[in-house]
């Protein structure tokens, strides 16, 4: 942060996307920086593994059983969250007590037929190809007439509750506007309303210009620990231009989207050498048939390591009763992905393994 605050008081800051406030408590995190590396889970896993539900070929709980598929694949969730044929009623319990049905759709994105390669383990074609399932995806769902929002998302690593190590995604398309997309959608709106530039386009400036929460850019977007993040590595992708959704995207804006999110996740599973468990979705327009000129793209990468691979930040205490905290500061997280490398330590490990053969 450009003031005083940055140092060592602790002081709060405001959420831009959805107006809630971060406590940041710099003096906490002054102990030294150790980097150790702690209990490292194992990450090595097989090409293929013939108990995956996921790998190509291999049956699926439901009994369905996967096509040998080259690239990416989707299907629906066998076990959906959401059902299209949900309908009825709402209900008013005692004049307080609210419910209403909700429908929608769950799919299920395969990265690649590998099962032991991640997004930053891809190649930067195999990742723009997901980039388009993605897409197509949001274009798909959204077109249908019930479907109001598209949310893509991926959970990785078993510490985000991720229930197979297979590389794979989700999408859960519904009627409603969820909460989160709802509270950034206000804002972004009000913003637009009263500026006429998205809102995203003037917090990018501002992060240009003070150059201390960027990690990584290229020509169509930019990777930032946002000013008021509350994981400890917390990242947002914003592109360059104002684009409401994926569907804007240009050709080369398609590729700079998978080298960038090449470049930003290589960065975190160097950061403690282990395949960096994160939570991270697309936020865009909705889908609901109006026009969203206040939407702005962006993706949000929520990690929750502190120091090392085993050491997560829990939400707890005074963060469920007041609001998130953190001790480690957005500018301090920033530059610690700054100084690692964009080539795979997995990569390094095995040109060096190659040379001492
Ligand atoms: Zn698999
Ligand atoms: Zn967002």
């Amino acid at each position: 942060m450009a003031g005083r605050l940055g140092s060592d008081v602790p002081h709060r800051r405001l959420n831009l996307l959805t107006g809630e406030w971060v406590l940041v408590s710099p003096h906490r995190s002054q102990r030294p920086w150790q980097g150790q590396i702690e209990g490292r889970p194992p990450d090595e896993r097989p090409a293929y593994d013939p108990g995956c539900y996921l790998c190509p070929g291999n049956a699926r709980a439901g009994g369905v059983r996967n096509p040998a598929y080259r690239e990416t694949y989707v299907f629906d969730n066998d076990f959906p969250a959401l059902r299209p044929d949900a309908g009825g009623e709402g209900e008013v319990v005692g004049g307080l007590l609210r419910a209403e049905p909700e429908a929608g759709i769950c799919r299920v994105v395969c990265f690649s037929p590998r099962h032991d390669l991640s997004l930053p383990e891809l190649e930067r074609s195999a990742i723009r190809r997901v980039v388009e399932v993605w897409t197509e995806e949001y274009a798909a769902l959204g077109s249908r007439d019930f479907i109001n929002y598209v949310q893509i998302f991926e959970n990785k690593g078993q510490m985000m509750g991720c229930s197979n190590p297979h590389p794979h995604g989700q999408i859960w398309a519904q009627r409603s506007i969820p909460v989160e997309p709802a509270k950034e959608g206000e804002r972004q709106l009000a913003h637009y309303r009263a500026h006429g530039r998205t809102l995203l386009e003037d917090y990018l400036r501002v992060e240009l210009e003070a150059g201390d929460r960027v990690v990584c850019e290229n020509d169509g977007f930019v990777a930032l620990v946002p000013f008021w993040a509350v994981w400890p590595f917390e990242t947002l992708v914003v592109s360059r231009r104002r684009v409401a959704s994926l569907l804007e995207l240009s050709d080369a804006e398609r590729d700079q989207l998978a080298d960038i999110l090449k470049r930003l996740t290589t960065r975190y599973d160097n950061l403690f050498k282990v395949s960096f468990p994160y939570s991270a979705g697309i936020h865009q327009a909705p889908t609901d048939g109006r026009p969203h000129p206040e939407w702005h793209f962006h993706m949000h990468f929520y990690p929750p390591l502190l120091r090392s691979a085993t050491v997560r930040k829990f939400m707890v205490g005074y963060e469920l009763l007041c609001n998130p905290q953190r001790d480690l500061t957005p500018e301090a997280g920033a530059a610690r992905l700054r100084e690692v490398s964009e080539v795979h330590y997995r990569t390094e490990r095995a040109a060096a393994g190659a040379e001492g053969c």
